[in-house]
């Protein structure tokens, strides 16, 4: 009888300390008690399975007020934004336990940084959109030939006019709406300085300099008097900024419908410095063709109802892909998008 009360006790506690109390009768304390039933002299046999069933209602209520507790008990909130202790001891940990910022959104984070110094606001792009904003607001009108220079992805179904949706082949896409938002900023007196960082899309076949997602960033600036200076020296400013150091730019003509004139961008290797033959970045020639940019077209700026004859504007439009693999000697674009973790844990 004795060693019955020490059973209950034990198995009593069992219930009361366990997450999961119900597996206390499947205990083989438990089933010991039934076991002893047998060894037991016939007449006693009855009584000591009375107190045992006893024993296992008792055990059944313990379970059942256990698991209330269970249900209700709330654990204090984890507060994400408490700052990790980086010093303290860390249990053994796979690579995939601890995540790291994509160095593509970090140096989004650095570009756009940059130029809200300078004044500019961010925009974001989209994901989807119609082809008035991705060509016609442009000054590439239906039938236009340099529309098929994009290559582009575009959905089965059509709009209200007919036409495909378009997966942005350009984060020029955002410039009539970046327009329009930031007019009244010119009849106060001030400018329109904008940036759009996004993701953009095209139907390419993949190499190791080109994918079909990649990353642009997209600039806009309008106010009175603007000219191809102050294109250049911005540009400048930027790109001497993001590499730190001091680079050399130079500008070739170049054709978009949305700019006049258009350049291509060049910059100094800010990797050799033309020092290199060998160097994998420029290819020996110490230039970099970097990105396409020019005054924007005079028909873009009215069909965001700005007079051309009283304001003038560039645009640009930079592959950050681009800059991140030069910056960091990144031989691949694909490696961007591969969720490679030996390649994302480096940064
Ligand atoms: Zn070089």
């Amino acid at each position: 009888m004795e060693s019955i009360e020490k059973v209950r006790k034990i198995l009593l506690d069992k219930v009361y300390d366990s997450d999961s109390p119900r597996e206390v009768l499947r205990s083989k304390e438990l089933r010991g008690l039934y076991g002893l039933i047998k060894t037991l002299p016939v007449e006693e046999r009855s009584s000591f399975g009375q107190k045992i069933n006893g024993i296992k209602q008792e055990i059944e209520k313990a379970i059942l007020e256990r698991e209330e507790v269970l249900n209700t008990v709330s654990l204090p909130p984890i507060d994400i934004t408490a700052p990790m202790d980086i010093n303290a001891p860390q249990p053994e940990l796979l690579p995939s336990d601890r995540g790291t910022i994509h160095p593509l959104s970090r140096e989004i984070d650095r570009i756009s940084d940059i130029f809200n110094r300078m004044g500019f606001v961010m925009e974001e792009s989209r994901e989807i959109d119609d082809q008035f904003h991705m060509f016609e607001s442009l000054n590439f009108p239906k039938g236009h030939p340099a529309r098929d220079d994009y290559d582009t992805f575009m959905t089965v179904e059509t709009d209200k006019d007919g036409d495909r949706l378009i997966a942005p082949a350009h984060t020029s896409t955002m410039q009539n709406r970046v327009l329009v938002k930031y007019r009244d900023n010119l009849a106060k007196g001030e400018a329109i300085a904008a940036i759009v960082p996004d993701r953009v899309f095209r139907n390419e076949d993949l190499d190791a300099r080109h994918e079909h997602t990649f990353y642009q960033v997209e600039g806009v600036y309008v106010a009175k008097g603007v000219n191809v200076g102050n294109l250049i020296a911005t540009l400048q400013e930027f790109l001497q900024e993001y590499y730190g150091k001091k680079l050399y730019v130079r500008v070739n003509p170049f054709y978009f419908p949305f700019t006049e004139p258009s350049f291509e961008f060049a910059l100094s290797c800010p990797f050799c410095e033309g020092k290199n033959p060998d160097c994998k970045v420029c290819s020996g020639e110490g230039w970099i063709e970097l990105l396409g940019c020019g005054m924007i077209h005079p028909k873009v700026l009215e069909a965001a109802d700005i007079d051309p004859n009283e304001y003038t504007g560039f645009a640009f439009g930079c592959g950050i892909d681009r800059l991140v693999m030069m910056k960091y000697g990144i031989e691949d674009v694909r490696h961007f998008e591969s969720g490679r973790l030996d390649f994302l844990e480096q940064f």
